[in-house]
């Protein structure tokens, strides 16, 4: 388990793609002893890791007193840095806070496109000379790299890069454009390339020694398992379920990514949010949506959260949008979704297994028939598959009443109204009669009981029930073309190819 605090918002880079906005110090960061407090409640809450970022953390001049309380604790105190402040000094004092190891950032190799993306002239080599200075120091370090179209191509170089500097990892980050970085929407790389960066990454683990972590794409969980890559990560997406993120003024969010503030350090012990918040537990129940609702691999997954976030209004449970192979697993499913939905408006055969049955007529597998179900609900396609029992055939009887009330004893009648449990419908029209509502009960008799009781308490003189004696249904009925053409409207809006 694993949280990350940014300790600060003050920052010495200008980076493109920075989620924080950073650059000043925010005003009432958390202080010294607040972050002691923090740490406690950090560990508390059972986390291991605690990772110091920022903004850059470095700025801070109480980290290393934070570093190294959070060591005493018990914690591991890691550091994420752009690694233009790590002198041979600060080396020194990161190592003797206890400091675990630090994540420096590089985006290329290239001094020149290293520098104009974070902003300023000369980062390039000053974070060079921080990675030497950690690995004569002796302080372990790993490279850090956010990936966008400009790099795309350069990604193993800077793996190379980071073996030949002596790092233990190559962290690499998929970007999820927020905070600053939100502008930068069309940086995004697509979700082709992305599949065939992670496909290459994997490969390359099986050759490097040292770690390639692909971090903030949780299907590299599943390319590892179509390729038998074998890795040490037990799951992709660790967004509320082991990982959370504070902000500098304390605020708490699953992950750095999700734009969705769940309270505040301030307002709350750091571990009630995090046993108790309901984003995070629904979070952890992994009730996912879309494809990632019936992919055989959400469990070692999980699917972007922040990414299904920002694609879906705010459902950050919704398939994950940057998946080529949900995408493509999906629009496979198409055919069978809509034989299936032809042939639910005909009704359920009445047996055990009604859906065995349909999928021999179908000459399908009643697993696919109940995967092509849990899907169509998960999606929206169907809001609900039941019964409609006929309740005059187990005996009940039902009426419509309809009731001339004055303005002044309105209330009053539709509390007594509603009171009663066989009233399924109470509404106002503009007619004469302007009070109109449905009873039904378990016998011709106790409806008349109810209906006169109704009638007494609420003491009116125009009143009229109407007996229920024939029943009529409105079908609604979609062809197999009306369907189809609905598919393929959502799969022309979905297209993650473009
Ligand atoms: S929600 Fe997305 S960005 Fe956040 S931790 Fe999970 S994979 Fe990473
Ligand atoms: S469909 Fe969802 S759960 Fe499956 S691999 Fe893709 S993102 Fe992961």
């Amino acid at each position: 388990m694993l949280v990350s605090w940014n300790a600060t918002n003050a920052c010495n880079l200008k980076c493109g793609h920075c989620y924080r906005d950073a650059g000043r110090e925010m005003p009432q960061e958390l202080s010294t002893a607040e972050g002691y407090g923090l740490l406690e409640e950090v560990k508390k809450s059972g986390f291991k890791i605690i990772v110091f970022s920022g903004g850059e953390p470095l700025l801070r001049p109480d980290l290393c007193a934070l570093i190294s309380r959070a060591k005493s604790l018990g914690l591991r105190p890691v550091l994420g840095t752009n690694g233009t402040l790590l002198t041979r000094d600060k080396v020194e004092q990161l190592k003797e806070a206890g400091t675990a190891a630090v994540g420096i950032s590089v985006d290329s190799i290239d001094s020149e496109k290293h520098d104009h993306f974070r902003g300023i002239k000369g980062a390039w080599e000053l974070t060079e000379q921080g990675i030497s200075n950690c690995r004569e120091g002796g302080l372990p370090f790993q490279i850090h790299t956010t990936v966008f179209p400009w790099n795309y191509a350069d990604i193993e170089k800077i793996t190379d890069f980071a073996a030949r500097s002596g790092a233990r990892g190559h962290h690499v980050f998929f970007f999820v454009p927020t905070g600053r970085g939100k502008k930068n929407m069309a940086a995004t790389i697509t979700p082709q390339q992305m599949e065939s960066l992670l496909e290459r990454l994997l490969s390359l683990q099986e050759r490097l020694p040292l770690e390639i972590k692909p971090t903030c794409a949780p299907q590299f969980m599943r390319i590892a398992r179509q390729l038998k890559v074998a890795t040490r990560f037990r799951r992709g997406c660790l967004a509320g379920i082991s990982y959370c993120i504070i902000g500098p003024q304390g605020e708490v969010y699953p992950c750095s990514y999700m734009d969705l503030k769940i309270g505040s350090v301030r307002d709350d012990p750091f571990s009630e949010i995090w046993s108790k918040h309901p984003v995070l537990l629904k979070l952890r129940a992994q009730k996912y949506e879309g494809y990632c609702a019936v992919c055989s691999y959400r469990g070692v997954c999980g699917g972007c959260r922040a990414r299904a976030f920002a694609g879906s209004e705010g459902n950050f449970m919704a398939g994950d949008p940057s998946c080529l192979y949900g995408y493509q697993e999906e629009k496979k499913m198409y055919p069978l979704a809509i034989e299936l939905l032809v042939r639910l408006q005909d009704g359920l055969p009445v047996v055990s297994r009604p859906y065995a049955v349909m999928a021999e007529e179908l000459g399908v597998s009643e697993d696919d028939v109940l995967k092509t179900l849990r899907w169509l609900k998960t999606s929206g396609f169907v809001r609900r598959l039941g019964g409609i029992i006929d309740s005059r055939r187990l005996g009940y009887a039902g009426t419509l009443c309809a009731a001339r009330i004055s303005p002044e004893k309105l209330q009053q009648a539709v509390g007594i109204i509603n009171s009663y449990k066989g009233v399924t419908h109470n509404y106002l029209r503009e007619h004469h009669y302007n009070l109109w509502f449905t009873v039904t009960a378990s016998s011709a008799q106790e409806l008349q009981q109810v209906v006169t009781e109704i009638r007494e308490r609420i003491a009116v003189t125009e009143f009229y029930s109407f007996p229920c004696r024939d029943l009529f249904k409105i079908a609604v009925k979609f062809s197999k073309e009306e369907l189809t053409d609905v598919f393929n409207r959502r799969c022309r809006t979905e297209n993650p190819t473009g």
